[in-house]
């Protein structure tokens, strides 16, 4: 008898005792995305203070 899991959220078959990657995937996308957006916040940032700080 076949015997597995299935992911509930990308639907792949799981052997049981095995952890679905796609969580892991997700979440660091989204993790990497967010260090993207806040290092562009503060290249905005410092960008300005730069200039700023250029200007004197
Ligand atoms: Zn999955």
């Amino acid at each position: 008898m076949a015997f597995y899991r299935t992911c509930p959220d990308c639907g792949a078959h799981l052997d049981p005792g095995e952890q679905c990657t796609c969580h892991d995937e997700d979440v660091i996308r989204r993790q990497e995305k967010e260090k993207a957006e806040q290092r562009i916040m503060k290249m905005i940032k410092e960008e300005r203070n730069g200039q700023l700080r250029l200007a004197v």
